[in-house]
């Protein structure tokens, strides 16, 4: 329930003796706070509000943020949202019982209640869709495959799912926490198969908190089973371990690899084929987000929200998928980010860096992605690496992950870097980082909620003291149920050391060190004092409306600079006059 403007002040009136006429008393700080309406810099109303984490939420949700550059686009919605597309696309739910008796609720395709056939934004808005009166009372009570409905029509089948599909009340720093979340994945399935609504979707929490740019991490879509591009990559591997794809492969993930050879030059020839389709049908997934929110343009501020928000697509590979896979689909994912840079900024390589399966292959996955960065035109790396603490691996494990994913992987960003103290060498990392530059995407909650580190067991305050360029990160803000301004609160609250500059830094570098095309406005990235020429005051700062100008013909980074810029300007000035 919401009063809106001059209603809510007529109640008011109303309501109250004194009537409309007197000012409204002014409200206290508690006892040995100082009063938070007195600030006079963006500084000053950080020092206040952060002496009361509720204030400090508040303004930090009002901040401007650069980009979210490390999460994962189906785990960044809410299981709640994926309720409501299953019921619409009427999918079902498995809910026999797993190794520990629970339901397992994982979404399955077909069998069930027929759904109102618009799997759209209609579906990710409105409420859950119930059962029809129509079916029988019975078909619900199943204890294997149910229509998705039911969950729509039951409080506990609801709850059930939700818990099931997310980290709601799982204890956090647990193994228990780090298995639940990590089985989550594999049951959210074809309730996941719209990306332009669920794209549409983040656009839209992103702009609620004031977040203008997303890098989302997801599979790449294949064209379907008989494409004669697909069926031709796909022949190259048919003959197991001794065919051209599978040669080319070892020798990808091999040391000492050299230039490609007739079967390398045949599987880059197929793969690009494939890439081709696979780019169209991402930059297609962003323009169809674009629609379902109703975007006209960008630039218009009267735009629903989230058409402000761009989002670029990063394609994942699966560390614990047998190595052949691996390498299949790090051929696809550069391939495809050389097809359109512009939109398939880059590719990572995801899943439990910990599973037996993806620490034996950890230094082949290196190897591969090093060499095909040596074939295929420049595509960003983001690489997880150092999501790892002492005891969940064998002490090899935590001497060379960060490393390899540096020096061999020539990774521009590594996601988590946790166990970076743990590495041979860790200063020698930390220096390289710093130098390169290297930027570590921090994401808080996560590591929380999985590996049981916070405050001052955290590294953040490390790599911010080595110089190595922070960004914060959500990693999956809909199943951890957390968001970007949580991360920023967080880095407040546990490191009081942390100024508002440092904050800015942090937001800052989320844009100067995405994978966004084209120039930057920064000459200084890390330090942002000196803007460039097209950009300056004549006193040397940042001149945003020029800036805003030039930015027009630039390409996407120096664009969502601009405008973030133009938002900071405005936040800022609204703290420096209260
Ligand atoms: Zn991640």
């Amino acid at each position: 329930m919401s009063f809106q403007g001059k209603p809510a002040l007529l109640l008011m009136c109303l309501l109250t003796a004194a009537g409309c006429s007197a000012a409204p008393a002014p409200v206290t700080a508690p006892a040995g706070r100082p009063a938070c309406s007195q600030t006079s810099s963006i500084d000053e109303a950080f020092q206040c509000a952060r002496q009361d984490p509720n204030a400090l939420r508040a303004l930090l949700l009002a901040m401007p943020k650069g980009g979210d550059l490390h999460h994962h686009l189906t785990g960044a919605i809410y299981p709640e949202v994926l309720l409501q597309l299953a019921s619409y696309q009427g999918l079902s739910v498995d809910v026999s019982p797993d190794a520990s008796g629970s339901p397992k609720f994982a979404f399955k395709s077909g069998g069930a209640t027929p759904g109102s056939g618009k799997p759209d934004m209609a579906a990710v808005t409105a409420d859950c869709l119930a059962c029809p009166a129509s079916q029988s009372p019975e078909t619900c009570t199943g204890n294997a495959l149910i229509p998705a409905c039911c969950l729509c029509s039951s409080g506990t089948l609801y709850d059930g799912a939700v818990n099931a599909l997310s980290m709601r009340g799982v204890p956090w720093g647990t193994l228990q926490a780090h298995d639940h979340f990590f089985a989550i994945f594999g049951k959210l399935g074809p309730a996941t198969n719209n990306r332009a609504a669920l794209l549409a979707q983040l656009r839209q929490q992103a702009s609620r908190e004031n977040v203008l740019y997303l890098e989302t991490m997801s599979s790449a879509p294949l064209p379907p089973a008989d494409d004669p591009d697909l069926k031709a990559f796909k022949d190259l591997f048919a003959a197991g371990s001794s065919s051209a794809g599978a040669t080319f492969c070892a020798q990808l993930m091999a040391e000492d690899f050299g230039t490609p050879d007739e079967n390398g030059t045949k599987v880059i020839a197929a793969i690009r084929a494939v890439a081709a389709q696979v780019a169209k049908a991402m930059a297609q997934q962003i323009v169809d987000s674009s629609q379902l929110l109703g975007c006209s343009s960008s630039d218009d501020a009267s735009a629903p929200p989230g058409c402000e928000v761009t989002v670029r697509h990063q394609i994942e590979m699966h560390r614990t998928a047998p190595p052949v896979v691996v390498c299949q689909e790090a051929l696809l994912g550069f391939a495809t980010s050389e097809a359109d840079r512009q939109h398939i900024v880059g590719i990572n390589i995801v899943a439990a860096e910990d599973a037996y399966v993806a620490r034996i292959n950890y230094s082949k996955h290196m190897n591969l992605i090093g060499n095909l960065g040596k074939i295929f035109s420049p595509a960003g790396r983001a690489l997880h690496a150092g999501e790892l603490i002492e005891g969940l691996v064998p002490p090899n494990d935590l001497r060379f992950h960060i490393h390899d994913a540096v020096w061999v992987a020539r990774a521009q960003r590594i996601g988590h870097g946790v166990a970076v103290t743990y590495e041979t060498g860790s200063g020698e990392i930390l220096d390289t980082m710093a130098k390169e530059p290297v930027a570590v995407e921090i994401n808080l909650v996560s590591n929380a909620q999985l590996l049981g580190i916070q405050g001052k067991e955290h590294p953040l305050p490390l790599y911010v003291e080595r110089h190595v360029p922070v960004v914060l990160s959500t990693d999956d803000p809909g199943i951890m149920r957390t968001s970007l301004t949580e991360q920023y609160r967080l880095a407040a609250l546990d490191y009081p050391h942390f100024r508002y500059a440092d904050l800015r830094t942090f937001n800052r570098n989320s844009l100067e060190y995405s994978f966004l095309t084209g120039a930057s406005i920064w000459e200084d990235p890390g330090t942002y004092a000196r803007p460039v020429a097209d950009c300056r005051a004549s006193g040397g700062g940042l001149d945003v409306n020029r800036c805003t100008a030039w930015a027009k013909g630039q390409g996407d980074k120096a664009q969502v600079q601009a405008r973030f810029e133009q938002r900071l300007r405005g936040f800022e000035e609204r703290h420096a006059r209260n």
